[in-house]
């Protein structure tokens, strides 16, 4: 019967069966959603990291992602790497209605930020068809979470995306911030900000909205995110 749907729906808000990266029956002590043993696998970015961009730097002198950035961005972090199991929970995080998961991911991101000076978080806005489409920005649920966990104040209306740059994964890092140009739009504020995403991939995105609030006055931006990606073997 139809009204079984949206009931089916609110239970499985309320109550996951199972762990929504492994699928075993076995919650865990203190996350409802991502049972221990997976919580336990999230690996961190390896040291040593770029101080600016975060990144691993073992085989590389010199930091190859960053060197562009402009001086007032950075440091960027991030909490763990990005594998199979944390890709099936940023899935379902973005595309099969669990905004909730932003609690799971927030506890390891707090204590990135918990040294930065008191800042704004400014979660990376959705164009606002696909927001429409998703019903919510799950990078706002994010800095939601993250927020309530570090007490700092999350401030959306800090920047806007005014452009639908479509799907980047194809794109050379050039492309995509070509891609990415005046993709967004901050309010005027100098106070330093956070930018808050769930992954970052070549660090394009982040550095497009970090470009946009420095150029209307932050005096700093940092930069969160919950995954990395693995650095990509050419980003010539
Ligand atoms: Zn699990
Ligand atoms: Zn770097």
């Amino acid at each position: 019967m139809r009204w079984r749907e949206p009931l089916a729906a609110a239970e499985r808000w309320l109550l996951p069966a199972e762990c929504l990266a492994c699928q075993q029956p076995a919650p865990g002590a203190d996350d409802p959603l991502v049972c221990d043993v997976c919580r336990a696998r999230w690996r961190a970015i390896a040291a040593p990291i770029c101080p600016t961009c975060g990144e691993h730097l073992a085989l590389t002198i010199a930091c190859r992602i960053c060197p562009d950035w402009p001086p007032d961005f950075g440091p960027v972090r991030s909490a763990v790497r990005l594998d199979d199991s944390v890709r099936r929970l940023l899935h379902r995080f973005k595309y099969q209605g669990w905004p909730r998961l932003a609690h799971s991911f927030a506890p390891p991101m707090t204590r990135l930020v918990a040294s930065w000076d008191d800042a704004d978080l400014v979660p990376i806005p959705l164009a606002p068809k696909r927001l429409r489409q998703r019903g919510y920005n799950q990078s706002e649920q994010l800095a939601n979470a993250l927020g309530a966990f570090a007490g700092l104040p999350v401030r959306p209306a800090r920047l806007a995306r005014v452009r639908e740059t479509g799907t980047q994964t194809r794109l050379t890092p050039e492309r995509r911030l070509a891609n990415l140009a005046q993709a967004f739009r901050a309010a005027a504020s100098s106070r330093p900000a956070i930018l808050v995403d769930d992954v970052f991939t070549t660090g394009a995105t982040l550095l497009s909205a970090a470009s946009e609030l420095l150029d209307r006055g932050a005096e700093r931006v940092m930069a969160v995110t919950f995954a990395r990606a693995e650095l990509p073997l050419r980003l010539d």
